[in-house]
């Protein structure tokens, strides 16, 4: 009876809480929320001063009242207060955004979560908590790479195997699924944060230059190639300090220089997901041989980077439509099924 009230009166939400990213799906309204994982606090009174964009705006620039923080380090709550205040505002958010102005001052939602695989039974139950006490009503928790192989239309409940690898900011998460679980799993702390890292390591090592984290990112973005042949006449001006003169200074680079900086990287990747395919039971090897890999999330989205794995294991590559969102919309599907929701979620939803 209780149940039937809520269900008329709230709503269903769908979140993928990246560790670049944070993607909100409402029931049928579609994803009414994208911001970059960020939370701009004040350092004495703990309150959140800005979230998303606006926080992200703050990087590098706040006084030293207010701090911006990244609450979600590879994808678990690595601080519990900020990560549920961030919950809190993202409800809020949604709330007040237009298309849900229709729903009733009750905001308690039916939630469904993306969390990485892996995580100990105390960060799965933190990250349920967080979502409770920041006003949801119930909050069932699915692993990511199930929620992104469901994302990606892959065959998860068929008796056959599907793999999926989700190459986020933080972490790359891999899995083999079949039968609605996960048969296999991997995750490394080598993504696109990581990539960054490394083109700024090539950078000061070729050129004597030092550049920061959002300069050697958007030369990814806008450069970034892995194929084999480039077109060098793409270039790309990037600025930093010169380490000799100690003096700003600005320098063109290549394609084929994000390339030499990301082969340690994507060798990183390649070798967990030959290790996981290795130990993989044959048969869903050989069904994973058939239907190929499937590639998510950002750093999927680097020219050449299928054809380079594909070349690497020896099996098809290819990327799923809209990688960015596969998460969140993973989510979104399992909230209109309920028997999928009950196959795959990995916690009973704790519920008020
Ligand atoms: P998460 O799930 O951890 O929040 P995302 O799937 O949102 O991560 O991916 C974020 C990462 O993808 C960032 O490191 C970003 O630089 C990278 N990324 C996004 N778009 C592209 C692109 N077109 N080419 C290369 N990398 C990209
Ligand atoms: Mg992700």
């Amino acid at each position: 009876m209780l149940e039937k009230f809520w269900n008329a009166v709230s709503y269903d939400i769908g979140i993928d809480l990246g560790t670049a990213n944070i993607l909100v799906f409402v029931k049928g309204k579609g994803i009414i929320i994208r911001e970059p994982s960020i939370v701009a606090q004040h350092k004495k009174t703990k309150q959140i001063i800005a979230f998303g964009t606006q926080a992200k705006r703050m990087l590098g620039k706040t006084p030293a009242s207010i701090v911006a923080v990244k609450p979600l380090r590879n994808g678990v709550i690595s601080d519990f207060d900020v990560a549920q205040a961030m919950l809190h505002e993202l409800f809020k958010k949604i709330h007040e955004h237009p298309s849900t102005s229709i729903f009733p001052k009750i905001p308690r939602p039916r939630v469904v979560i993306g969390i990485p695989a892996g995580v100990t039974e105390v960060e799965r139950r933190a990250v349920q908590e967080a979502a409770i006490r920041a006003g949801a009503r119930t909050a069932h928790l699915i692993e990511e790479p199930m929620a992104a192989a469901i994302g990606a239309k892959l065959p998860v409940e068929e008796p056959t195997g599907s793999c999926i690898v989700d190459i986020g900011g933080g972490t790359t998460e891999m899995a083999i699924i079949s039968l609605g679980g996960l048969v296999m799993n991997k995750s490394i702390r080598m993504a696109g944060n990581e990539f960054d890292q490394y083109i700024i390591a090539y950078i000061r090592n070729t050129h004597n230059l030092l550049i920061g984290e959002r300069t050697a990112e958007e030369a990814k973005l806008t450069i970034g190639s892995l194929l084999d042949v480039h077109n060098n006449e793409q270039k790309h001006i990037i600025r930093g300090r010169d380490l000799i003169s100690g003096l700003p200074k600005a320098i063109t680079i290549y394609p084929s220089d994000i390339k030499s900086a990301l082969q340690e990287p994507i060798d990183t990747i390649v070798h967990a997901l030959s290790d996981m395919l290795e130990n993989a039971p044959p048969e869903l090897v050989s069904d994973i041989l058939q239907s190929g890999i499937c590639l998510a999330g950002g750093g999927s989205l680097i020219k050449g980077l299928p054809e380079l794995i594909a070349k690497k294991v020896h099996m098809p590559v290819w990327v799923a439509d809209d990688p960015l969102t596969c998460v969140v919309r993973g989510c979104a599907k399992v909230l209109e099924e309920v028997d999928l929701l009950d196959k795959v979620k990995i916690v009973g939803g704790l519920r008020y």
